[in-house]
């Protein structure tokens, strides 16, 4: 799988699955913005992408593998 790194908190940067799935709203098929700070550890090693108008729409923790 690709990924693309995109900067987190503490200038850790992030790894993500290169899909667009994670971050389309299904409900209204938008753009859902990436919030660290909502993936709930305070690490950032979760992302929560969240539609402005319907909320959470997926999370991603990019080191599932690892834990
Ligand atoms: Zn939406």
């Amino acid at each position: 799988m690709e990924y693309d790194n995109i900067p987190g908190p503490d200038g850790v940067e992030i790894r993500l699955p290169r899909t667009d799935d994670y971050r389309t709203c299904s409900e209204c098929g938008g753009d859902c913005s990436p919030d660290p700070d909502a993936g709930g550890d305070g690490i950032g090693a979760r992302i929560a992408f969240v539609c402005p108008v319907h909320g959470v729409n997926a999370i991603v923790d990019p080191f599932e593998d690892l834990r």
